[in-house]
């Protein structure tokens, strides 16, 4: 039992002299330096965002918009596809009959605090009217700030028609 407790010290011993050499001698500073050394000079891949960015797909699935057809008209029919469809429950619909007999929402609105941007909602709709555009820097800073009603979507889609329509049409053959 004495025995095996002095080699168990002197084990003991031996690891902290190496640890204290290795301190004293700065080895994983050094250590840490060569492998800055080494990538200091490499092609950087770090992207410096906001000023540069990455490439996004076609599909990728940002903020909300609602699209009108080239004569003004609102897409939308009011089916309440994507109301049902959508898992966060994150859109909210009403919707009325208008003098010519057609069917049209009185309000659409969005909370994207609620939405997980799965894309169901655009998947589901019959009129490519609800869309999630390339559109990833906004923010709110208030409560409330991030519930997006009918005409904030609709500007949405106003704003930025020419590369939704782009980014559908260079996707539509895969769909
Ligand atoms: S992207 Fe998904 S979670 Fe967000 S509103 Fe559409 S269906 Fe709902
Ligand atoms: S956005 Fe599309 S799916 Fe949703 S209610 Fe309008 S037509 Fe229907």
């Amino acid at each position: 039992m004495a025995a095996a407790t002095d080699t168990l010290a002197s084990r003991e011993s031996a690891f902290s002299l190496k640890d204290f050499l290795s301190s004293f001698m700065l080895l994983e500073l050094f250590k840490g330096l060569k492998v800055t050394g080494k990538y200091f000079f490499a092609r950087k891949i770090t992207v410096q965002f906001p000023e540069e960015k990455t490439p996004l797909s076609p599909r990728f699935r940002g903020l909300h918009a609602l699209r009108r057809y080239e004569n003004g008209e609102e897409r939308c029919i009011a089916c309440k596809l994507c109301e049902a469809v959508c898992p966060a429950m994150a859109i909210t619909i009403e919707s009325d009959q208008r003098a010519d007999g057609t069917r049209r929402t009185t309000r659409y609105d969005i909370d994207l605090t609620k939405c997980i941007f799965c894309g169901f909602c655009e998947e589901s709709c019959p009129v490519d009217s609800i869309v999630e555009t390339h559109i990833l820097e906004y923010h709110g800073e208030k409560r409330g700030d991030l519930y997006f009603t009918k005409d904030m979507l609709l500007a949405v889609g106003d704003r930025y028609e020419s590369e939704i329509a782009a980014s559908k049409a260079a996707d539509a053959k895969y769909r």
